[in-house]
């Protein structure tokens, strides 16, 4: 089984997507991409709350 979740999904024109086997490890490429591509957003945790509403499992 495996968890992903695509950028798309919360605001923009963002192609990026992720598929990992854990959650936990979905927002951590969630918080990277988040602070590499998506300044000046801030990671917090309300946002990581937000971002595992939208996590989809395959
Ligand atoms: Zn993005």
């Amino acid at each position: 089984m495996t968890v992903t979740i695509r950028c798309a999904d919360f605001n923009n024109d963002c192609p990026a997507e992720f598929t990992t086997p854990q959650e936990d490890e979905l927002l951590q490429h969630v918080e990277l991409h988040t602070k590499a591509v998506h300044q000046p957003m801030e990671w917090t945790p309300e946002l990581a709350e937000v971002v595992k509403t939208h996590v989809k499992q395959a």
